[in-house]
């Protein structure tokens, strides 16, 4: 599957800017019913984290604390977050737990 890679960024000492696969776990289904794939999409990498061509993304952890939010798994870790005054969210698609 040939993929476009845009050559924006003039490149440092390592190409590892492209072309590495996105690793975040899709739920999907094969032979044996419900399973998990990695995504495998091309991640650009951005000075705050990176995303993937599907809308992955992540963001560095000083750049969350930064902005107030971290990453919570489920709706318990969120409400622990929030009772420190950090904003949960979803680490897939980026939303606000509450
Ligand atoms: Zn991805």
């Amino acid at each position: 599957m040939p993929v476009e890679i845009p050559a924006a960024n003039q490149g440092g000492a390592g190409a590892d800017d492209t072309g590495e696969p996105c690793g975040d776990l899709i739920a999907g289904y094969d032979e044996d019913g419900p399973t998990a794939f990695e995504c495998g999409a091309p991640v650009r990498h951005t000075e705050t984290g990176y995303h993937c061509s599907r809308g992955h993304s992540y963001t560095y952890a000083v750049h969350r604390e930064a902005e107030g939010w971290d990453y919570a798994s489920d709706p318990v870790e969120a409400e622990l977050l929030g009772h420190a005054g950090v904003r949960g969210v979803h680490p897939g698609d980026g939303r606000t737990w509450i």
